[in-house]
């Protein structure tokens, strides 16, 4: 039996989650876990698979200063209290760049090509790769599996992953190369289980999370994403604005003599729900805020989701039906039913009472657009990932 460590490193915080895999392939979810604080107040909090807590502690920041020493700590009360000993580890990492359309088994040369699209995604791909350039001094036998946000994405055609600007810069690697390829994978991976009579349809599926985006599947293949060079674009989101006029970003550095650094912490730490309401990037207070501006930000955020779907359903050549996932898809109620009723011209029919229970279809019998609701599991897609590509070695 293997037991599969699943990484999702970022810049200050680090969330772990162990499984279990049987030689069959089963996975079993036994821990989920998170460091966060890194270098200012590190804390480490863990529970079991049904959330009872198991672990929560602070650490001197200077013993937990990076993500690897975040990595470290936490393989350490994996190793010591709860002796479990991972046997491989899935990380999740933000870019797969032009080529990995699929996760791969790290060596040295995998990680030298990794680190060379580190200026595609400056802000997540160094601290998604440090802890795998450190696991592989300290223990290069134990198997690391790079799995990308980006790889679901790389059967896009030349016509959707192109911006219009000079082909030198498409070479470079400039392209649309859309994210949350994890959660579109394992959604395709559920549908013909959950929703079998749409999983070969045209979908779209809306990723609502603080990171949020959409991706339109065709057969259970991503033909389009609403994201693109990076994970600003497309629709707004908890503090990142989505799609904006680059007029904008010239006005503030010319006029307003902004540095790179000024406007890139703007778009990724001021914009969005927090951005426009001036109150949060939660969802959940927007909606028991009285403040009309709290009404405005989450009226905007489901225009801008319906406007993208207009858009989705273009590439598509029509449109089946509409999954809402991730932490706002899943559990707000109020968000689905506005974005559904702007749907109504592509032929959906909300069912207010299942949408208010949070169940699986949540359209009316009969309506011409299906609407659903199917819970994402990254981890689990990364786990799984992890245990096929160690299957044929073993
Ligand atoms: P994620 O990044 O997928 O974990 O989603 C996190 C976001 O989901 C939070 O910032 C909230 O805006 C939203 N969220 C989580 N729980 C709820 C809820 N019960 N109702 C509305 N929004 C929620």
């Amino acid at each position: 039996m293997d037991t599969i460590l699943v990484v999702n490193a970022g810049s200050s915080s680090v969330k772990f989650q162990v499984f279990a895999a049987q030689s069959s392939g089963e996975l079993t979810r036994k821990i989920k876990g998170q460091i966060d604080g890194i270098g200012t107040r590190p804390r480490l909090r863990g529970s079991d698979a049904d959330g009872a807590q198991s672990a929560d502690r602070e650490f001197r920041p200077e013993d937990v200063a990076d993500v690897p020493a975040a990595l470290h700590a936490a393989a350490a009360w994996l190793r010591d209290e709860l002796r479990i000993n991972p046997t491989a580890i899935g990380h999740r990492v933000v870019h797969g760049g032009p080529d990995f359309d699929r996760p791969v088994l790290v060596t040295a040369e995998v990680l030298a090509r990794l680190e060379r699209y580190v200026p595609l995604a400056p802000l997540h791909q160094p601290h998604n790769l440090a802890p795998i350039r450190s696991i592989l001094a300290r223990s290069p036998d134990l198997p690391q599996v790079a799995c990308f946000d980006t790889a679901f994405h790389r059967g896009h055609s030349a016509i959707v992953d192109h911006y219009a600007i000079p082909e030198r810069f498409y070479t470079e690697g400039v392209r649309r190369y859309g994210f949350h390829g994890l959660s579109y994978e394992y959604i395709a991976t559920r549908l013909p289980q959950v929703a079998p009579e749409i999983a070969s349809a045209r979908v779209i599926v809306a990723h609502l999370g603080s990171g949020a985006s959409m991706c339109a599947l065709a057969g259970g293949r991503s033909v389009e994403s609403s994201m693109g060079f990076t994970a600003l674009d497309g629709i707004p989101m908890g503090t990142r604005p989505g799609q904006i006029d680059p007029g904008v970003l010239l006005y503030l550095i010319e006029q307003k003599g902004m540095s790179a650094a000024a406007v890139a912490d703007l778009l990724y730490r001021e914009c969005g729900l927090k951005g426009l309401s001036g109150i949060s990037n939660d969802v959940r207070e927007l909606q028991a805020s009285k403040d009309p501006r709290a009404q405005f930000a989450l009226d905007h955020f489901c225009y801008r989701v319906a406007l993208h779907a207009g858009m989705l359903a273009s590439a598509l050549g029509g449109l089946d039906a509409f999954v809402f996932t991730a932490g706002i898809g899943e559990n707000s109620a109020d968000v689905r039913a506005r974005v559904a009723a702007r749907l109504e011209w592509l032929g959906a029919e909300l069912d207010a009472a299942a949408n208010a229970a949070h169940a699986m279809l949540i359209s009316r019998q009969g309506s011409r657009l299906a609407l659903y609701v199917v819970p994402t599991d990254e981890e689990l897609m990364i786990a799984r990932h992890t245990s096929a590509l160690l299957r044929p070695t073993r």
